[in-house]
């Protein structure tokens, strides 16, 4: 079966998601924990805790179907020692607050390597990261996420998701997360049926889809391998629509996250109902 939703406000606590997750039509949700634009935040309170897992339980959002994205500010592939463990307290707060919220995955932008060390270096730190990390929660897969591959940032190409998860020590809490239009905009096409075939085909060659869990949906405003990160509303980009009427006729995305991160969010409701209009008989 599959999950559409999108990205929704978590503004007045996290137990205010699901209820806008509902109000759109969405069947899975996307969140942040916390302020992602703040280093610290306050410790989730338990009232908060007990009226999220409520709320889901009351609209049927079950962990498999949510996906919580962590803090802009992270890198976990931080090339300075102080920074990099400033992130990684960071990172570990984000995880706990998944445990304590029942969640099962945390999505999160591999890191950057601000041009001070190379991709693979990065890509190492980004790894021993996750698997310090691992060790200290339960329960709570890792899901790296594909980027554009923007400035220094790493997790542009395929190849850069599997060397992490290479690395990464217990191979059952590490998994990833393809955004449409980070994926187009490093230079992978999606704008046909044909191009989607080939361009998923390449990603189970490199990565394997048993690592997939959780889809980011997005047009793309930059052409294909700008390596700019613009996102706009299905339809409305250089993607189009192909791709997720692709993506909603495809069993390898069955049962997991498939979430809209597009900027017109008055259009979320429309957009969640064409992809699920989109499944075929
Ligand atoms: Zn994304
Ligand atoms: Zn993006």
């Amino acid at each position: 079966m599959k999950y559409f939703g999108a990205h929704v406000s978590a503004a007045g606590g996290v137990e205010n998601a699901p209820v806008n997750a509902h109000e759109i039509g969405g069947r899975a949700f996307a969140l942040f924990t916390k302020n992602q634009r703040q280093w610290i935040s306050a410790p989730l309170a338990q009232k908060s805790i007990d009226s999220f897992k409520k709320e889901c339980l009351r609209f049927g959002y079950q962990p498999f179907a949510i996906m919580p994205h962590d803090s802009y500010l992270i890198n976990l592939g931080h090339p300075d020692s102080e920074a990099l463990e400033k992130s990684r307290a960071a990172f570990l707060d984000e995880m706990q607050r998944c445990e304590q919220l029942g969640l099962d995955r945390l999505n999160f932008h591999p890191g950057s390597s601000l041009g001070k060390i190379t991709d693979e270096e990065c890509l190492d730190i980004v790894a021993e990261s996750i698997n310090i990390t691992l060790g200290k929660t339960r329960g709570v897969t890792a899901v790296i996420e594909n980027t554009a591959g923007q400035g220094s940032n790493v997790g542009y190409k395929f190849e850069h998701l599997a060397h992490i998860i290479s690395k990464v020590d217990d191979k059952s809490r590490v998994g990833v997360c393809l955004d449409t239009c980070h994926s187009f905009a490093a230079g992978y096409d999606l704008r046909t049926q044909e191009a989607c075939k080939a361009t998923f085909a390449t990603f189970d060659d490199i990565v394997g889809f048993e690592y997939l869990r959780g889809m980011h949906l997005n047009d793309a405003i930059k052409p294909l391998g700008s390596r700019v990160d613009r996102h706009t509303s299905l339809g409305k980009g250089e993607i189009g629509l192909e791709c997720f009427r692709y993506i909603a006729n495809d069993p390898r995305f069955d049962d997991m996250p498939l979430i809209l991160e597009t900027p017109a969010e008055e259009l979320w409701p429309q957009e969640i109902e064409m992809l699920y209009g989109f499944i075929s008989e």
